[in-house]
């Protein structure tokens, strides 16, 4: 699914109720440096020009605070304005400035909504994302698997592109402002089948994630068709057994 407008919605989030969500992104492109097997917005085409076409800073601005005027005089109920859309939002050349206007554009309007960031923390090695994401009130950050056969296939990223070691050292520094959010899936891709639920793969996110010391996870399964199409979408009752092996080691988290 790919999104026309800057500004989408309200609409019902499963993780986050209400959610205005904000697409940086070009129009009915996608942009990422992940691929992701499971990606809403199916594959990348050649983003080679892509990012010349992400929506500019005042357009953005233009099309949120005139949203949020009519949000505000028709008392619609948002909980959550959330930079998600067609891509890595924080990808975004201004993508620093932007938070700092919706910040300021949401104290005015709707103060009681949340600020949200559906980001895969790729770009947390840059200075400006870094703090903007400190500022935002829920900064949700991929992890998907902390072995890195799994985390690239998973990804579909390129190693060249993303340093999955460098990913995870940026996730400690954040710390514990951060929430993590991780699907859980098995399946197979390009002939390579893998299981990000294994006793292997528990144990080494269970270091990652005792390192992050997280506010909190968020573990949920496929919900949209994906473009791989050999992935199995795990029952509740196994993301549950997941989620419990965490509780028991004093994690905080919420399934979906
Ligand atoms: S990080 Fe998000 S936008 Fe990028 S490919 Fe993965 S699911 Fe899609």
């Amino acid at each position: 699914m790919l999104f026309e407008d800057i500004v989408f919605g309200p609409i019902y989030s499963r993780r986050l109720n209400q959610s205005l969500g904000i697409n940086l992104l070009p129009s009915k492109k996608k942009f990422c440096n992940f691929n992701c097997l499971y990606c809403e917005c199916g594959w990348n085409e050649d983003t080679s020009k892509v990012i010349d076409r992400v929506h500019k800073k005042e357009d953005v601005f233009e099309a949120l605070n005139n949203k949020l005027i009519e949000i505000n005089r028709n008392n619609i109920p948002v909980d959550s304005i959330t930079f998600s859309g067609n891509g890595e939002p924080t990808l975004h050349p201004n993508f620093a400035e932007i938070i700092d206007f919706v910040i300021e554009k949401r104290n005015k309007y709707i103060p009681n909504a949340k600020i949200s960031v559906l980001t895969n923390a790729t770009t947390l090695s840059d200075k400006d994302v870094f703090s903007a994401l400190k500022k935002v009130d829920n900064p949700i950050l991929k992890l998907d698997s902390a072995i890195e056969k799994t985390f690239y296939l998973i990804s579909n990223a390129k190693k060249e592109v993303v340093d999955m070691d460098e990913l995870i050292e940026n996730l400690i520094s954040f710390g514990s402002y951060g929430i993590i959010q991780t699907i859980l899936l098995r399946g197979e891709h390009n002939g390579i089948v893998f299981d990000n639920t294994t006793d292997e793969e528990f144990n080494a996110y269970i270091d990652v994630i005792k390192k992050i010391n997280p506010r909190f996870v968020m573990l949920y399964p496929l919900d949209r068709i994906p473009p791989e199409k050999n992935l199995v979408k795990l029952s509740q009752e196994e993301i549950e057994i997941f989620a419990q092996k965490m509780r028991l080691l004093s994690i905080d988290v919420k399934t979906y």
